[in-house]
């Protein structure tokens, strides 16, 4: 796999497990909880955004700026193609597109909604 499409892929996860850290509810959830450690879950976000920093650094400045932009705009940077689908925008992308043998080798857009994607089957 291209490894900036992996970067961005890694991201997108961290993102995602900091959106639900930092939600109201799970906030909520942690201040009503009795078992919870506030601080474990301190230590944690701080974890993520380490490793976040680490990945924003060896990413190329424009990919990084677009990932944002799209994440302002959808809420995600990189979606995965699912059965030849865009699962941002659900466009179906050309088949020729679908059946190259090589995929997931460079980094690619969705056409339609311009989100990074990435292969699955
Ligand atoms: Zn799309």
């Amino acid at each position: 796999m291209d490894p900036i499409l992996e970067m961005l892929i890694a991201l997108e996860s961290l993102d995602a497990q900091l959106d639900d850290f930092e939600s109201e509810d799970y906030l909520k959830s942690i201040s009503i909880g009795q078992n919870t450690d506030e601080n474990a879950v301190t230590k944690q976000i701080g974890k993520l955004r380490e490793l976040r920093q680490e990945i924003v650094n060896s990413l190329p400045v424009a990919v990084y700026k677009r990932y944002e932009k799209l994440r302002g705009k959808y809420k995600r940077g990189v979606a995965p193609v699912i059965n030849g689908i865009c699962s941002n925008c659900f466009m179906e992308f050309p088949s020729a597109l679908v059946s190259r043998p090589v995929k997931n080798k460079s980094l690619e857009t969705c056409p339609n909604c311009g989100i990074y994607v990435y292969w699955t089957k």
